[in-house]
């Protein structure tokens, strides 16, 4: 059992449930009086288990929106390192932070738009977001909490501004034709796609007769990366960051490189893993191919460690349709498993990316309405969150932001506060690490054209202080993921004899690295081998792993309006004394296991191991 001592914080607010608007009238006072702010404790969470390896749970932040160190109201690093408490503050034995244990920030690197996916200097920082040394500085406060970063790289086109393209654009505005003299006269001629045809997926080069490839944009010039040339740049460019302490890549629009070839693609980023891991052998790469699982699963093939799980994703996806009640429990953990058999034929050492949003997708809050939205919203969150692999939230989604339409309103500015907690009030707060979390003073503006909408849900301020927030419960979520490293790192098995409607179990299982107990570890691989699936096994769970701990955890979930029961002694693997370890409730109702009798609450998550 953990101990945690936090500061009390007492504060009165003239209306605390519906405070939302900035004028709100707020007093500070010594006592704990009617409304008060407190830090909800669990003290009964088991102790979290949180190991060093690319099985992590990482944030995704765009800088831009995050938060504001300088009063331009644009985001920048010094204002994400400033927050890094928020994410992680290197301690596992505090309870104050999420509990993610990397960051991926989208592009930083100098560009002419706001969202810096066309680059203009690949070994810079652009000047809205600070300097260098600013990003060296939060490196370093990074890597102190125990937090990786991982910075977006865009390779499949630069800015037209980019030097490179404007060399090539001059010169082909004085060359009418291009011959054996150009590579040396101008060698960014060859580091794009240009041609005198008119084909799809080109753009004219205005003043010439050229045309060159610009699969997202006119602004966006894809790079020719059968460039030796290129690629050398690039190695350059991956050296440089890995010099600067990243500890990976995300890659942007991996389907885009050569585009409808995919033997193509896989042998650039066959090439592009085996230059960064020479550089970095602990380097973590993720690569993101928007389209359906057989794609990118075969992407695997490249030695890339982790590719973005789409199909789980976005509100059509298996996450949003769980939640939604729409599909069966029991198909998320069958899916999970295809996946896994299937990637695993690729590489061995895959890790899956599941994700459930991004800054390309329309936020969560909008998936769903009706009765039970808020139940809906949390529980996809903790879907995410137990799945295998490095599972990435998009910031904002762990406190329910909204955001849909043009791409704009997809990347809002995080709600730190909307003014119930000011920076005024934060003084009656005790603790230094809560003040820094909850300062709002640098909200950021968000993108020029974002639209003008409301949040549905309020924003950081009030939801830390509430037990039932969407916050709170992402973070025990987080936390359920900590506890138990085998749920990141195991495989699938589903329970079918657990498992119904509204209802589905799932073991989760490793196998590898037996216990001195080997006797007792029967957890051995699907492919016909015993995992406690039959009655000749003794127990699957209870089985303790020197490394993983819980060899196996059985997971269920009830994503149906009504309570359920369920006889755990149904299934073989139960073992004599199950226990029910972790309960994720998304309303007041907690799950309560007598004998092997488990009644699980609507939309609630239950651990037994
Ligand atoms: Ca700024």
């Amino acid at each position: 059992m953990r101990k945690r001592a936090l500061a009390a914080i007492t504060l009165l607010c003239a209306v605390l449930a519906g405070c939302s608007s900035n004028d709100a009238e707020i007093e500070t006072t010594e006592n704990n009086v009617e409304g008060a702010f407190t830090v909800p404790e669990d003290e009964s969470l088991p102790p979290v288990h949180v190991l060093d390896d690319k099985y992590r749970t990482t944030y995704e932040i765009f800088v831009y929106s995050f938060y504001d160190s300088d009063g331009d109201g644009i985001g920048d690093l010094n204002g994400v390192r400033q927050k890094l408490d928020y994410i992680n503050d290197g301690d596992d034995k505090t309870s104050t932070d999420l509990g993610c244990n990397a960051i991926w920030l989208m592009p930083i690197c100098p560009s002419p738009t706001y969202h810096k996916y066309d680059v203009t200097d690949y070994k810079d920082i652009d000047p809205e977001y600070g300097t260098m040394s600013d990003f060296e500085e939060m490196v370093k406060e990074c890597h102190r909490r125990g937090i990786k970063v991982y910075t977006d790289l865009v390779l499949n086109h630069t800015s037209t501004e980019h030097p490179w393209f404007k060399e090539a654009k001059e010169y082909l505005k004085n060359h009418t034709d291009i011959d054996s003299k150009t590579e040396e006269e101008c060698p960014y001629v060859y580091y794009y796609n240009f041609t005198k045809e008119q084909q799809t997926g080109y753009e004219r080069l205005n003043g010439t007769e050229w045309y060159y490839e610009a699969r997202f944009w006119s602004g966006m010039p894809d790079l020719n990366l059968d460039n030796e040339k290129v690629r050398a740049e690039i190695s350059d460019i991956t050296q440089f960051w890995t010099d600067k302490g990243v500890d990976g890549f995300r890659l942007d629009a991996v389907t885009s490189y050569y585009t409808n070839d995919n033997e193509k693609n896989i042998e650039f980023m066959t090439w592009l893993n085996d230059t960064v891991k020479a550089q970095n052998e602990d380097a973590y790469i993720v690569g993101e191919a928007w389209t359906n699982s057989s794609i990118y699963g075969s992407y695997y093939a490249s030695g890339i460690d982790s590719f973005f799980d789409f199909d789980f994703s976005g509100s059509e996806g298996t996450i949003a349709a769980v939640a939604r009640g729409k599909k069966q429990p029991l198909l998320f953990a069958k899916e999970m498993q295809e996946e896994e058999k299937a990637y695993a034929s690729y590489n061995d050492f895959y890790v899956n990316a599941p994700f459930y949003t991004n800054h390309d997708m329309a936020r969560s809050a909008g998936y769903f309405t009706g009765r039970g939205t808020e139940q809906k919203v949390k529980m996809a969150g903790a879907l995410n969150l137990l799945m295998g692999g490095n599972a990435f939230i998009y910031y904002g989604e762990e406190l329910g932001m909204k955001g849909s339409g043009k791409d704009e309103n997809k990347r809002a500015p995080m709600q730190w506060g909307n003014g119930v907690v000011n920076s005024d009030s934060a003084d009656a707060v005790e603790s230094e690490k809560i003040k820094i979390i909850l300062d709002a003073s640098g909200m950021t503006n968000g993108p020029k054209d974002m639209e003008k909408f409301d949040m549905i849900y309020h924003g950081l301020d009030q939801q830390l202080f509430d037990k039932t927030s969407i916050y709170n419960y992402y973070k025990k979520a987080i936390r359920l993921r900590n506890t138990y490293p085998v749920i990141a790192r195991g495989n699938t098995q589903p329970v079918e004899v657990l498992s119904e409607d509204k209802l589905g179990a799932f073991v989760k299982y490793k196998n590898s690295g037996l216990s001195s107990n080997s006797e007792d570890y029967i957890i051995l691989d699907e492919e016909g081998n015993n995992i406690g699936m039959n009655g000749s096994v003794k127990s699957a769970l209870g089985i303790t792993d020197p490394y993983y701990g819980e060899a196996a955890v059985l997971v269920v979930i009830n994503n149906g309006d009504e309570a359920k029961v369920i006889d755990l002694s149904k299934w073989s693997g139960t073992g004599d004394d199950p226990e029910l370890s972790f309960d994720l409730e998304t309303g007041d109702e907690a799950a309560s296991l007598e004998g092997t009798n488990l009644t699980i609450p609507s939309y609630g998550i239950v651990v037994i191991k």
